[in-house]
């Protein structure tokens, strides 16, 4: 089907200095934890969104010299030859499509951290790192700056070498160049300090230098945040960032405007989790640059709607559609508006799930798209699937997000596939997460996957059929069978911490509600203690959901802050804003010993040090390790949240593996399963196990992942670069 005309200008070309891109899709800079280690990974990511209609694919924040090390993290870098030809290859997958490719120029300043180059940072002013506790850095004096400017020079000559048609000056997200413009970092008292003037001198003088080195092979672009977030303290999108914007258009330095917003110690104001931030959040902090600049520019904001993107356009907030996230779920999302597919669009959730991987220093992975960063390592393709040389009929018990992808890949294999459901509607735990508070979006999951095997002629979904017994599944008539039967909360407090049950819970009690029974409904009283011992999102969203009707509400967690893993997906800091604001009271590095039912509920809770600190020198079977204490503290509710533990929704394997005698009679010919009904996971790897075991449905034994291609140095080969070359 050809696109809808409304949709013609997201496909007009737009000049931006010597290069023409060939539509308005623009995939920003972003991690994905391949940098110049992983060649094949990240060209291969890059490359698959060329080929899916971006027209510029740019690499993550690339380090200039080894001055600017950010280590631990894995990001690329242009130190020597070795980093040109990784990049010539990203540079070769991008071109092969006709798209443009940008490397993203950085210097982190004090936002580096020197733990593996073990160089001391530069900083405009001296200071601890905001990357790595523990590090000092160096403040620059005049020469240390020339020196880093003409860092940026050299990298942009080696970036010319690996073909790059873009070249970023990278000052967003607090790094270097921000921290000269931010009157919060800089207090410098030389020209590159005090008034604005001084502060932008290190942008202008880096600038003129790049533009001379470049001369007119690549464009030049610019990422800017304009506003820190943290008031007059800061950058302020109406202030500093416009000055600049007229001052470098006066002298015909940028080419492009990448326009963002958010320091490096909170930069989930710029890739806000959609918990807080809806589509195109940043728009009121972004458009100011447009007002005085001549170049085109762009911005994000989680951007997935094709119509929101065209408003983008013709209201003038941008002449370019900038995404990260949304081209990571869908790298095929410009052919599929060009093609007119827009229901195919597999739209970002907003969960951060693929940034809270970079977070830790491993691959990015993507909650919507399985495929993502699997490219090169597993030869995966977003939007092709090898048909299955053998066809069959497949049940798959259980329409959760495992069940549901799983019956989607095996039906674009070829497979005849029956996708049978207990409940009413398909998306099994999915459907109370999308009610948690500001979780709508992550219902997407259900959604997409729900049109996509409408479109499926050789899948039939059945609902409402109940829980199946083995007695059903064996006499179902499938082949083959695949259990994705998920979890269930535990509803008597059984977690990590005790590897049992605690005395006095029940979930059978009025007392005690698990998650599911606080969606379902189930009373709760006026005072509610939430117990967390899972550390994401679950806990700490029922918290919310009940403080916000009205109840005083605390949560006790083992954990030294609640919600630890949300730190990585950025959401954290408005978390805590939140429970702060809200009145959410927090007992953390406590865990509970006991709870008695009375009139009360008492929750008795100790602090998880409260043994004596000294090990005993004389082990021995009457003897403690430690000074062991009994000390706890009595709380009291009406009503305590069991966010414990979740268990496998397991049995129904159990049954069927006891009678595998009747497989064969039955005609049954492997049994499988995928999700949390296997082991309980977080929802990426849910979708992850159903994609994956449907992809690999051919193999001897597809429980068993194939192995995938490891990326890193074989000995025998030369390092690079030789040692005092
Ligand atoms: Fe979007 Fe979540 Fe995928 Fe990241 S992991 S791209 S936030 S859906």
């Amino acid at each position: 089907m050809p696109r809808d005309p409304k949709y013609d200008v997201l496909f007009e070309p737009v000049k931006i200095g010597p290069k023409t891109m060939k539509n308005r899709f623009w995939q920003v800079p972003h991690c994905n934890t391949a940098g110049t280690t992983h060649p094949g990974t990240n060209a291969s990511h890059r490359g698959i969104k060329a080929e899916g209609g971006w027209a510029v694919l740019n690499t993550e924040a690339c380090s200039i010299d080894p001055q600017s090390s950010t280590s631990p993290a894995t990001l690329a870098s242009l130190w020597d030859d070795g980093d040109i030809i990784n990049l010539r290859h990203l540079c070769d997958e991008v071109h092969k499509h006709g798209s443009l490719a940008g490397v993203e120029l950085m210097h982190g300043g004090a936002a580096s951290s020197g733990l593996v180059s073990r160089n001391a940072n530069f900083a405009v002013s001296e200071m601890t790192t905001d990357w790595t506790i523990g590090t000092y850095a160096h403040e620059m004096d005049e020469d240390d700056i020339i020196a880093v400017e003409n860092m940026y020079c050299e990298a942009a000559k080696k970036a010319l070498q690996a073909g790059f048609d873009i070249i970023y000056f990278y000052g967003s997200h607090g790094l270097l160049p921000a921290q000269f413009l931010s009157k919060f970092y800089n207090n410098r008292t030389d020209k590159y300090g005090g008034p604005f003037e001084n502060r932008v001198r290190f942008w202008m003088e880096t600038l003129e230098k790049m533009r001379e080195t470049v001369d007119g092979q690549a464009a030049i672009a610019v990422r800017i945040s304009v506003d820190q977030v943290m008031g007059d303290e800061g950058i302020q999108c109406w202030d500093e960032p416009v000055k600049f914007a007229e001052l470098a258009t006066k002298e015909g330095l940028v080419d492009v405007w990448d326009v963002n917003i958010s320091n490096f110690t909170e930069w989930g104001e710029d890739a806000g989790p959609s918990r807080f931030y809806k589509a195109n959040h940043q728009r009121p902090f972004t458009k100011y640059i447009r007002e005085v600049v001549k170049a085109p520019t762009l911005n994000v904001g989680r951007l997935t709607s094709p119509d929101e993107m065209v408003e983008i356009i013709n209201s003038g907030q941008a002449d370019i559609i900038g995404g990260a996230r949304p081209t990571i779920a869908d790298p095929f999302l410009p052919k599929k508006i060009e093609e007119g597919r827009n229901e195919d669009i597999r739209e970002c959730i907003g969960c951060n799930q693929c940034i809270s991987r970079w977070e830790r220093g491993t691959p990015i992975v993507c909650t919507q798209n399985p495929a993502a960063n699997e490219e090169y390592r597993r030869n995966w393709h977003p939007e092709k699937f090898d048909k299955t040389p053998n066809p069959c009929s497949v049940l798959v018990v259980g329409a959760g997000p495992a069940g549901l992808e799983c019956a989607r890949v095996l039906g674009e294999r070829g497979y005849e596939v029956h996708l049978v459901e207990a409940d009413k509607e398909v998306g099994g735990h999915m459907r109370d997460v999308m009610r948690y508070p500001g979780l709508a979006e992550w219902g997407r999951v259900i959604t997409y996957r729900e049109i996509q095997l409408g479109k499926l002629k050789n899948v039939e979904v059945h609902t409402g059929a109940g829980l199946l017994s083995a007695d059903d599944v064996l006499r179902y008539g499938a082949d083959k069978v695949v259990l994705c039967t998920g979890s269930h909360w535990r509803d008597d407090g059984y977690s990590h911490n005790t590897m049992a049950p605690i005395k006095g819970i029940d979930g059978k009690e009025p007392q005690f509600v698990t998650p599911e029974q606080v969606m379902a409904g189930k009373e709760i009283g006026g005072r509610v203690i939430v117990l967390d011992a899972d550390g994401y999102f679950t806990g700490v969203s029922l918290a919310e959901h009940i403080v916000d009707q009205g109840k005083d509400v605390s949560i006790v967690t083992h954990y030294g802050a609640v919600a630890p893993l949300t730190e990585f997906t950025l959401e954290a800091p408005n978390l805590h804003r939140m429970m702060h604001e809200k009145g959410i009271k927090q007992y953390t590095g406590h865990w509970v010993e006991d709870v008695d039912v009375g009139n009360l509920v008492k929750v008795r809770i100790f602090d998880l040090y409260r043994d004596g600190y000294q090990r005993t020198t004389e082990p021995g079977p009457d003897v403690a390790p430690r000074r062991m204490s009994d000390e706890s503290t009595e709380l009291e509710c009406d009503t305590v949240v069991l966010a414990t533990g979740r268990s496998a929704n397991s049995q129904l394997y159990k049954d069927l593996r006891a009678r595998k005698d009747q497989w064969e009679k039955e005609g049954i010919q492997a049994i499988y399963q995928a999700g949390d009904c296997y082991a309980p996971r977080v929802i990426s790897e849910v979708v992850f196990d159903g994609h994956r075991i449907a992809r690999e449905f051919d193999m001897l034994d597809p429980q068993v992942p194939q192995a995938y291609i490891r990326e890193r140095m074989i000995w025998g080969m030369d390092p690079r670069p030789a040692l005092h070359s």
